[in-house]
């Protein structure tokens, strides 16, 4: 049987029917052909000349049934030649289309087997980054505080010199200004100023300001000063800021909170001293020193000989506070704390410059993994 009566040149014969049974027998042969040819179309070219052959408007099977056929049929056979025309189309366009959906599924199916991961090979090791030491001295900071029933709360790090000085008894000339070199926003005329805050404490006054005690909050945060950065100093820095407030916190309760904290820091053997000193925003302020953590407490060069080591400013949070935030000075009593991160980190892993903190290099960083 010929494959295909078009590629092979071979054109369609005249009709040659007188009734109606005729003319369907004819299309009946042409049916099983297109079948046969379907049969043997297997790719897309294959299903392209497929096509071509039988749909194609200058020279296919079709167009030559329309021209030899359907045109010349006599009068009485023309709708019998027509209705058996369109149902042959019917079937060729319907066959073309399962046969394309079959062929595009069987590609696919070659191209996912080829294309088929060898999931036994070794993959591509991506090294893994580690939790910066700043960050990971914030997180055991926080579980130490949470654990004694803190709660973390966050702030603005731009502030108004209100929050920042004046309702922490820092009023303006006080001499406390000088030691925290403040950046100012330019504002607008009119507007009052901004400034990026010096320390974590305006904090202790937005908290107040909206909660009546009991209070238990840190603050982890940036801060920022004006100095020329080096071994010791940056003009940005980190703070934890700690403050509780309630009816009946003495300094022993103060002095056991400072104690536990530094314990469960830095060490169980490590004690504290507290030495007087002086911050406005706290009565009596006290700085607290560990036992040196370097060489514990004999004397070595970080500490000086001493055997002391200076840990972080704190103190019982002086009433004139209470003023600014409608607290009864009478009644509530309270301490408060400001952790150096960087400070304390220093401590615990013995890093011996701040800038390295703030490079980013690797080689630094991959020791905290
Ligand atoms: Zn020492």
């Amino acid at each position: 049987m010929d494959p295909n009566p078009i590629s092979t040149g071979k054109i369609l014969s005249p009709l040659d029917a007188a009734t109606p049974e005729q003319v369907a027998a004819r299309f009946g042969e042409l049916r099983k052909q297109f079948d046969q040819d379907t049969a043997g179309a297997t790719d897309e070219n294959g299903w392209k000349s497929l096509r071509d052959a039988w749909l194609g408007r200058k020279s296919g099977v079709l167009t030559q049934v329309t021209d030899t056929w359907l045109k010349p049929s006599k009068p009485e056979l023309k709708r019998a030649v027509g209705q058996s025309l369109n149902e042959l189309k019917a079937h060729i366009e319907a066959a073309l289309e399962s046969r394309r959906v079959a062929i595009e599924a069987a590609a696919e199916q070659s191209v996912l087997a080829r294309e088929r991961e060898d999931l036994s090979l070794p993959g591509v090791a991506r090294p893994l980054g580690s939790r910066h030491p700043l960050r990971q001295t914030f997180e055991e900071i926080e579980r130490i505080f949470l654990s004694l029933g803190y709660s973390v709360v966050s702030g603005p790090e731009m502030e108004t010199p209100y929050y920042n000085f004046e309702a922490l008894h820092i009023p303006e000339h006080h001499p406390a200004r000088d030691n925290m070199d403040t950046f100012y926003m330019a504002a607008p005329q009119g507007a009052s100023p901004l400034l990026l805050r010096t320390h974590t404490s305006p904090m202790q006054v937005r908290t107040m300001e909206k909660q009546q005690p009991p209070v238990r909050i840190i603050v982890p945060g940036k801060v920022y000063r004006r100095d020329n950065p080096d071994a010791t100093h940056g003009f940005m820095f980190h703070q934890i800021e700690g403050l509780a407030v309630d009816t009946d916190i003495t300094f022993c309760d103060f002095k056991g909170t400072v104690e536990y904290f530094v314990r469960e820091f830095l060490g169980p053997k490590i004690k504290t001293r507290l030495r007087p000193s002086y911050f406005p925003f706290t009565e009596p302020s006290v700085e607290v020193d560990a036992t040196c953590v370097f060489c514990g407490g004999k004397g070595c060069n970080v500490c000086k000989q001493s055997g002391w080591i200076e840990l972080f400013g704190a103190g019982m949070v002086d009433p004139a506070v209470y003023g600014f935030v409608n607290y009864d000075a009478k009644r509530y009593s309270g301490f408060a704390f400001g952790l150096g991160v960087e400070r304390l980190t220093q401590l615990k892993y013995n890093i011996n410059d701040l800038q390295l903190y703030f490079q980013n290099d690797v080689r630094f960083l991959r020791q905290f993994a």
